[in-house]
């Protein structure tokens, strides 16, 4: 029995590897904007998107796009026009969610109607927080008030599906700073909150401020009082929590990331993107020069590829499937692995369930309000 979800066509994602400067926290793959560069990578992506439907199978509708980086919106309209045109190569299935994601400080009204009118129907906004101060301590290039500018010019530009990221647990900040912000935000109605406590990564400005004891991480009690707030005033306002980090009204969960938490087919174009399909794991070079140099060679610009065995597919979608509130179901394990989960891992759950971390229905799995913000420990154990 293999793993029948890579029957399914893959959802689209398109990495743009261009940001106006670096953020002091940023472990993503992204350099400064070069406009040399930026064309060669333009070039280089529509030679990707060829490769990859020149074998699409016949029917096959991606379920989503989403364009991420980096930062999109940063590239000049001609080059943002590009990016979309290869996006719109990949037929959509009716009614497919196709995300932007932004940063405050580069959207204007031009960039807004053209995303509009390639089809992008969701923006997710890099808002961080609402506090100036903090916002230009996490290195970013617009203040609270640009953000909600932004925010504003999104919705008259007629988007009625907005995301707003939110960072905290950031050195300095107070919970009530916090809860300020997460108030702030509330007052915008989004229909989608991402909240991420911040994570202190090597190679980052702040990895070198924290290795030279100049940036000491905020405390573990206070990072956990933070998440509480954020899962409380976000459920006041009526706005689910349905996975760890993720927040949403009613019908606006980002369809294309619940493709990456169940597990399911994926395809990744641009540099450091992954894919995941017919049951291969591939990851690009993610050196924008290197990539460029691949495809324009007419190489493949995969720089890693892994084969996903059943006991590491079933274990990954185990995973990721407990990120979701919802948990896995029972019934949905099984039609695709063809095994029973309570079967394949009796020791994890027998433990898990004992202490508190997981429970267990007639419907299925999943992580209790305590397992919640320990989910790493948790996920640990199911590993092969
Ligand atoms: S805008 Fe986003 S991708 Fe770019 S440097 Fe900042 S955090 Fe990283």
């Amino acid at each position: 029995m293999c793993d029948r979800a890579f029957s399914l066509p893959p959802a689209l994602y398109i990495h743009v590897p261009f940001c106006r400067r670096k953020c002091h926290y940023c472990d993503f793959a992204s350099v400064p904007l070069e406009a040399d560069l930026v064309k060669r990578y333009l070039g280089a992506l529509k030679r990707e998107a060829e490769r990859e439907l020149a074998s699409w199978p016949a029917g096959w509708e991606v379920p989503s796009i989403y364009i991420g980086g980096g930062t999109p919106t940063a590239l000049e309209p001609e080059d943002l026009e590009v990016v979309l045109a290869v996006a719109a190569l990949f037929p959509r299935a009716p009614g497919a969610e196709w995300t932007v994601e932004a940063n405050p400080g580069t959207l204007d009204r031009a960039k807004l109607a053209l995303l509009a009118a390639a089809g992008v129907n969701r923006l997710s906004l890099g808002v961080q927080s609402f506090d100036d101060h903090l916002l230009s301590f996490l290195g970013r290039i617009h203040t609270a008030q640009e953000a909600e500018e932004a925010w504003d010019m999104a919705r008259a530009a007629g988007f009625g599906n907005l995301n707003l990221d939110l960072i905290y647990a950031i050195p300095g900040q107070t919970l009530r700073a916090w809860r300020r912000t997460l108030r702030r935000a509330l007052s915008l109605r989004p229909e989608h909150l991402s909240v991420y406590s911040l994570s202190i990564e090597p190679g980052t400005e702040f990895g070198r401020r924290a290795e030279a004891g100049n940036l000491q991480p905020v405390a573990e009690e206070l990072d956990l009082s933070m998440y509480r707030a954020a899962q409380e005033l976000l459920a006041e306002a009526g706005i689910k929590q349905y996975e760890i980090s993720n927040f949403a009204r009613s019908g606006f969960e980002c369809r294309h990331n619940l493709v990456y938490w169940r597990n399911e087919p994926y395809l990744g174009l641009g540099p450091a993107a992954t894919s995941y399909m017919s049951g291969v794991r591939r990851t690009n070079r993610e050196d924008v020069g290197e990539y460029v140099r691949a495809l324009t060679a007419g190489e493949d610009p995969t720089a890693a590829r892994e084969v996903a065995t059943l006991d590491l597919g079933m274990a990954e979608t185990v995973i990721l499937g407990l990120r979701l509130t919802e948990g896995i179901a029972w019934e949905r394990f099984y039609g695709r692995f063809g095994r029973d989960l309570r079967d394949v891992y009796a020791d994890p759950i027998r433990r898990l369930t004992r202490a508190g971390l997981i429970e267990a229905d007639a419907q299925g799995l999943r992580l209790t309000s305590r397992g919640l913000p320990v989910a790493n420990r948790v996920f640990q154990e199911f590993l092969p």
